[in-house]
């Protein structure tokens, strides 16, 4: 088992006792593989609905993309948006998968509440300003088509970015206020809770080594424990072995890192976010920042070359934030960590169906809380009998991408061209 990581959200996380690893032979409806927010999630969702469920973790539960995330609940997909979404899929299938991501953030805060699980939630929104007057075009469209759907969007213009942000530069932007922030393993410690309040039996410690189809559906097996299921839910995302051939190479894994700083003078804090929102700006290469419960910022990045990148890429990031935010005494680093998240070319998240009552989700691209807490529920709806068409996420067969040895590098290496492309649009000071 890896040692749990030193993120942010796990030191201000009321701690957790490790569950047992499984043992014996074990017998279950749902067998679930993935102990992030989709496993966790599709497990309270099917022990709600009656199943008898298993989850298993390989490691400690938050672990994985879960536990390491800036703690944005997003409703809605990094690059496509309600019209495109049903040029793809089509009218019906696109209004499906549309109105999981408008209520997603809904579904967030509902289970919140109604689970009582303390993680420093703050429903204050979401805001994307815009670094280009292209950007800014696309801002009052995606208001259009997200206001279309009853969500609450609302267009603003770069005075009203500039006082709910206390950041100037930007063109203008959009909100979000159905979005907001949590502290993320805080969250995924709750959703484990309700999931056993509600039945199902969770353990960590307990990777999945191999999984084969017997007359009852699947057995997996662990170094310890041998688990037969009538059906299988598969959510190790970015994370994912080889359990399952062909599903590793369906995504790209994505290594974004996280800074936290040490916390900021009240003053400044009053200044910047006074509302507490989060903000993930139009660039490529997303600028984004948000605050903790003790006034630490926050904020992400990527690297173009993976050599030293651990130690390079904070200190680039912090540097970073200070110029964009004009802040010359930004205080220092306090915890640096990274993850791993999975993007496919569509943007869009996908079920896999490899073989009979075995499905896997991945690809939340970025727009995990929300997504896949509400990929959870599909996923749940699946296991207890509701066909694969009628779900709201588009299934397939495992689809890896062509050349993906080569491939998988292409967002680190084209990060460069995205960096320039940024600076030649964006007419403002910011970020230049
Ligand atoms: C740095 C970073 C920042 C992000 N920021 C945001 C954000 O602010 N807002 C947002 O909405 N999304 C964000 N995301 C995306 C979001 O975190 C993910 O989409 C989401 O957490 C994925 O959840 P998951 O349950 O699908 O996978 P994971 O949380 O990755 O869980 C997969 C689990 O499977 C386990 N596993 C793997 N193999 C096995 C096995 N064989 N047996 C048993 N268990 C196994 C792993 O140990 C892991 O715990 C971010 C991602 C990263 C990396």
């Amino acid at each position: 088992m890896n040692p749990e990581p030193a993120t942010l959200w796990h030191a201000n996380a009321a701690p957790a006792a490790l569950r047992p690893q499984a043992q014996g032979e074990i017998t279950a409806d749902l067998l679930v593989i993935g102990g992030g927010f989709a496993g966790l999630s599709t497990a309270l969702h099917a022990a709600e609905a009656g199943l008898r469920v298993v989850l298993l973790e390989a490691n400690q539960i938050a672990s994985g993309a879960t536990g390491r995330n800036a703690g944005f609940v997003v409703p809605n997909f990094a690059k496509v948006d309600p019209d495109g979404i049903r040029a793809t899929l089509g009218e019906t299938k696109g209004s499906q998968l549309v109105q999981m991501a408008a209520t997603s953030a809904d579904l967030v805060f509902d289970l919140i509440n109604r689970h009582d699980i303390a993680c420093a939630s703050h429903r204050s929104g979401w805001i994307q300003p815009s670094h280009s007057p292209t950007s800014l075009n696309r801002a009052k469209d995606r208001v259009r088509q997200w206001s279309a759907e009853g969500r609450p969007a609302e267009f603003l213009t770069a005075a009203a970015v500039k006082n709910l942000t206390g950041a100037t530069g930007w063109l203008g932007g959009w909100i979000d206020h159905s979005g907001g922030v949590l502290n993320p393993v805080a969250y995924a410690r709750g959703l484990a809770c309700a999931a056993e309040t509600a039945g199902a039996r969770l353990h960590e410690n307990s990777r999945v080594t191999a999984l084969n189809p017997t007359p009852e559906g699947w057995q997996a097996r662990t170094a310890s424990a041998t688990i037969q299921a009538a059906r299988v839910v598969n959510v190790t995302n970015a994370y994912a072995d080889n359990l399952i051939p062909g599903l590793a190479h369906s995504f790209f894994p994505l290594k974004v890192f996280q800074i936290a700083t040490e916390p900021l003078p009240q003053s400044v804090r009053d200044r910047l976010l006074p509302g507490g929102q989060c903000v993930s700006d139009s660039r490529r290469n997303l600028f984004t920042f948000r605050f903790d419960a003790a006034n630490r910022l926050i904020t992400g990045g990527m690297h173009i070359l993976g050599l030293g990148a651990d130690a390079r890429v904070p200190k680039a990031i912090h540097r970073r934030m200070a110029h964009m935010l004009n802040l010359s005494d930004l205080p220092p680093l306090q915890y640096t960590w990274s993850g791993i998240a999975a993007v496919v070319p569509s943007f869009l998240p996908r079920l896999i169906t490899p073989a009979p009552n075995l499905i896997a989700g991945i690809a939340c691209n970025g727009r995990g809380i929300a997504m896949t807490t509400a990929m959870g529920r599909e996923l749940a709806q699946w296991a207890t009998g509701t066909p694969t068409e009628a779900l709201a996420i588009p299934v397939s067969t495992p689809a890896p991408i062509p050349l993906h040895a080569l491939m998988r590098h292409a967002p680190n290496a084209l990060l460069p061209i995205s960096q320039w492309r940024d600076r030649m649009e964006s007419p403002a000071g910011l970020g230049r």
